[in-house]
């Protein structure tokens, strides 16, 4: 099929003048947009014109983080882990190794034990999770066959060295007691 001269779009750059050639003006544009920024987000902190949201972190806290709406509101935002416990106060996991095995940042390590309860074969000795080497992307949550491992609103993961930030199994039932409220299961 012919192709008229009119679908036709010349793309061709048009010459730019001398001050273009420089790129004076994209300069003094690029300026001028900083500034507006700059000075919009200290004289008017919040949701700027441009909708974009600014906050004097840390003494302000975003609490627009997303919900699930409707039963029960759970916060969809993936921060730190917890490990969930059971009716019976203990930890849920099975130790099946399905988290870790979905973990695209290999940070999820397990040692596995027999179980000392009659219903469940095992269950994990050791359970660590490196948050600085996690990506936050949810697999492990939606690997977990029993509700196991969660990832709550939590997000200011702060140490003063690497290993504080390597969640032990003790500090991942602590986040599910201190996060409960928050995110019930
Ligand atoms: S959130 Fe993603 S990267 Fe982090 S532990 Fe889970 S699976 Fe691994
Ligand atoms: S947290 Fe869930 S997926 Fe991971 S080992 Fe325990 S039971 Fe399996």
């Amino acid at each position: 099929m012919a192709i008229s001269d009119e679908s036709i779009i010349d793309v061709t750059p048009k010459p730019m003048h001398a001050a273009e050639a420089i790129f004076l003006p994209a300069i003094a544009k690029g300026l001028g947009t900083t500034f507006r920024h700059l000075f919009g987000n200290i004289t008017k902190p919040g949701k700027n014109k441009d909708n974009i949201y600014v906050v004097q972190y840390p003494e302000e806290k975003r609490d627009d983080r997303p919900v699930v709406e409707g039963g029960q509101e759970r916060s969809t935002f993936r921060g730190v882990h917890r490990l969930n416990k059971d009716e019976d106060d203990r930890v849920r996991c099975v130790a099946c190794f399905m988290c870790a095995t979905a973990c695209p940042a290999n940070c999820i390590h397990i040692t596995a034990e027999e179980s000392p309860w009659d219903d469940r074969e095992k269950y994990p000795k050791q359970f660590d999770i490196d948050e600085l080497r996690c990506i936050y992307c949810g697999m492990c949550e939606e690997a977990c066959p029993c509700d196991a491992i969660e990832l709550t609103p939590f997000y200011e993961v702060t140490g003063m060295s690497r290993q504080e930030l390597i969640f032990d199994k003790t500090k991942l039932l602590e986040v599910y007691d201190q996060t409960i409220e928050e995110k019930p299961m």
